[in-house]
Parts: structure tokens; C-alpha cells; sequence
């Protein structure tokens, strides 16, 4: 029997990220010598502190179902860590607790966007953004920045692109593809722009807040323009910050409409994320964050290294990121040189084959001619795969 699939996931795109990073581990188990540059998730261990607290809860049995919002113990710690990092108040029925970052965005979509709705996304954007709008039935409508922008929308950008329809802003800082951060003045003035469109609902991504090293400390557009606290919604988690990408727990804190109506949701449809995650991310966020500083220092170190040598690369033209852990090149000039490659998807696979690197192709984030390269792996891995690089470009 032909199974006959939903509208709604035939018109789903597959996640890219996780396609290339199971293809460099496919060839991987084959036997091919492939460095992967792929995976979006940092290559050091959960803390020993974390692991033991989730220990500690197994022993305590602490291992049924909570409420479905998370534990009122995980509540106070973000909330707690909202006013110790961003000076932002908010009260336990304004904090939502889900199953990683993923599905805090999948629920606050899911909660406000309608058929019909529009939503705002700059490209560069990170792969899940526009599907997940599209799950919803609304339609994303994409804002192409562009390396010479600094990778940053600007108000005018932002202007141009509201309509009567717009129901949400989606912003992300530090970027995940291109680790660009925006200034608090870049918020202001798209600050001033949503001030005049008081209907318009602004979500931020803040996932990568901890690992950001620019000249300005982090910040988001609610931090940056106060007033604006009653309709953003901030999402973040422990995926990167705290190297717990498999614990899978993000959270939200918004406006209380709406985390109800997301409570509601995920009553409906996961209930609470996994328990001795929970504990497990209480004691992140209380405890120590040293771990977090000494993480942050290798990827600086590694960022500086990466952007480096892929501006000396033939075609290639990097520009220097704040904070996550990738470069996105701009490799328009490679894609010209090399004979038979019309474009990223194709040199991608190109990389993948003859010099056994694998990275995302723009175009999975909006950005055709750009390749994105996760620095979260070794120096070792790193230097043996830039060697590759410049060879395989060199020898086009
Ligand atoms: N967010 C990470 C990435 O962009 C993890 C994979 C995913 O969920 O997309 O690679």
C-alpha cells in the first residue's frame, strides 16, 4: 500500500545540517577519511558537574513525568539567569520549558502563526526557520542581508519588508550560519522601525549568547529597546552554551498569553521535556560557569585560526564572526574557478569528495554561493582539513 503522506510534510524540506552531517558519518563508517565540519553542536563533554546532578537524579527518582512546563526549581534558574546576564524580570508563568531549542521556536510558531501570516527572516538563516513557518501554513518571507551588510538586517530592510500581514520577526544573534552578532545601536534602530507596527510579534533565537566574544557584551532586541517587552518572545537553551546538545531542553520567556497557549500545546503533544534533563540544567545554569569561559576561549582561538586561512583560500573571502562556532565563506569566486561547479551545492560535494571535508552549503540558509564550516572540532581537525581546502581550491 502507497502511504499517502500529509500536504504539510510533503512540502517539508529535510533538515540540511542533519543530512550532511549523516552523510560525513555514513562515508565515515565506510571507511572514507572525511573530516566533518558539519555539525552544528560543540565537541566537548557535558560539564562533570551537570552529569553529576542528572546522576543524582536518576538516584533520587527523579525519573517520572513533571509538570508539563518544567519544574518550578528549573523556572527560578532561568529566571534567575535572565536577571544576572540580561537584566530582564520576568515571573514562572512566563517561562516555558520544552525539548530543546527546536521545539521552544516550533511552539511559539506554532502558537501565533496563522495561513495567511507572514513572518520575517533575515537570511543568512538557520535551516529550520522558513519550514517551520511553513508548518504553521504562514509564509516566510525572507530578508537577504549579504556578506557586504556585515550579515545584519537593517531597519530599512526591515521596513520594506512589513505588510499588513506580518505577524512575526524572527532574529538570531549570535547568527547561526554566519557567528555575526548585531550591536545594541542595530536593534535600536529596528527597535524604532517595530515601534511602528505595534501588532508585530519579535522572536530571538539567543541559543549561542554564551559563546560570543565582541567588542560589546551580548544583547538582544529587548534588552536594547525595553519597550518592546511585552510582544518578544526570547528563546534560548543549554544546547551550546553548556555542550548539552543531546540533553535537549530550551526554554522560553515571553509574554504570559503566550506561553500558555505553548503550555497548552505541549500538553498536547511531547509533555514535559525529559526530567533528569531538567535537573541536569538547573545545576548549568546555578552552578560554576567556568567551563562555559574556558569553551568560549578554544572556539575564539579556533575562530581566529579558521578565518584566517580561509582568506587565503583561492575565491574564498571570510569575514570575522563575534561569537557561535562557524565561518561562512563567501566562495562565489571558488565556485567560478573550478570547471563543471556552477554553484555551492555542487562544490560542497565537490569538498566532500575530492579533499573528504564536509560542510553545509549556503543555500540551506538562504545563501547561495557561501559554504557553512562548524569549527566545533579540534585544532588537529581543523589544520588537517584547511590543508585540504586550500589544496583542493588551489589545484582548481
Ligand atoms: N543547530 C545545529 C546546526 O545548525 C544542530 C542541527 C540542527 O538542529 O539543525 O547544525
Amino acid at each position: 500500500m502507497t502511504i499517502e503522506l500529509s500536504e504539510r510534510v510533503r512540502a517539508l524540506k529535510p533538515s540540511a545540517t542533519l543530512a550532511v552531517t549523516a552523510r560525513a558519518t555514513e562515508l565515515r563508517a565506510a571507511g572514507r577519511d572525511v573530516i566533518s565540519l558539519s555539525a552544528g553542536e560543540p565537541d566537548f563533554d557535558t560539564p562533570a558537574h551537570v552529569k553529576e546532578a542528572a546522576k543524582k537524579a536518576i538516584d533520587e527518582g527523579k525519573t517520572k513525568y513533571t509538570v508539563v512546563d518544567g519544574i518550578p526549581e528549573l523556572k527560578q534558574a532561568i529566571i534567575g539567569k535572565f536577571k544576572r546576564d540580561n537584566g530582564l524580570s520576568y515571573q514562572p508563568d512566563q517561562i516555558m520549558v520544552s525539548c530543546g531549542g527546536k521545539h521552544s521556536l516550533h511552539n511559539v510558531f506554532h502558537a501565533v502563526l496563522n495561513p495567511g501570516d507572514e513572518a520575517i527572516i533575515p537570511s543568512p538563516y538557520w535551516v529550520s526557520y522558513p519550514d517551520m513557518v511553513q508548518l504553521t501554513g504562514a509564509r516566510p518571507v525572507i530578508v537577504d542581508t549579504g556578506i557586504e551588510n556585515g550579515f545584519r538586517m537593517s531597519a530599512e530592510q526591515l521596513e520594506r519588508a512589513i505588510t499588513p500581514r506580518t505577524k512575526l520577526v524572527m532574529l538570531n544573534s549570535p547568527s547561526n550560519p554566519t557567528g555575526v552578532c548585531y550591536t545594541r545601536a542595530d536593534f535600536q534602530a529596528l527597535g524604532e522601525v517595530l515601534a511602528r507596527h505595534p501588532s508585530i510579534l519579535i522572536a530571538t533565537d539567543d541559543i549561542y549568547e554564551l559563546i560570543s566574544w565582541g567588542d560589546e557584551p551580548f544583547c538582544n532586541i529587548v534588552m536594547a529597546c525595553p519597550d518592546l517587552y511585552d510582544r518578544t518572545v526570547v528563546v534560548n537553551g543549554m544546547a551550546k552554551g553548556y555542550a548539552m546538545t543531546g540533553w535537549r531542553i530550551g526554554y522560553t520567556a515571553g509574554p504570559v498569553e503566550l506561553t500558555r497557549a505553548m503550555r497548552k500545546l505541549q500538553g498536547q503533544t511531547t509533555s514535559n521535556p525529559t526530567t533528569i534533563s531538567q535537573w541536569a540544567s538547573v545545576a548549568a545554569l546555578n552552578g560554576d560557569h567556568q567551563c562555559v569561559r574556558d569553551m568560549v576561549k578554544v572556539f575564539k582561538e579556533r575562530h581566529d585560526y579558521v578565518v584566517e586561512r580561509l582568506n587565503r583560500g583561492n575565491g574564498v573571502r571570510c569575514l570575522a564572526a563575534q561569537g557561535a562556532f562557524y565561518a561562512f565563506p563567501d566562495v562565489r569566486g571558488a565556485i567560478e574557478s573550478i570547471n563543471g561547479i556552477d554553484n555551492d551545492i555542487q562544490l560542497a560535494e565537490h569538498l566532500i569528495e575530492k579533499a573528504g571535508v564536509a560542510m553545509v552549503p549556503g543555500t540551506a540558509f538562504g545563501a547561495p554561493g557561501y559554504l557553512r564550516m562548524s569549527y566545533a572540532t579540534s585544532m588537529e581537525n581543523l589544520e588537517k582539513a584547511l590543508d585540504r581546502l586550500e589544496g583542493a581550491l588551489a589545484g582548481s
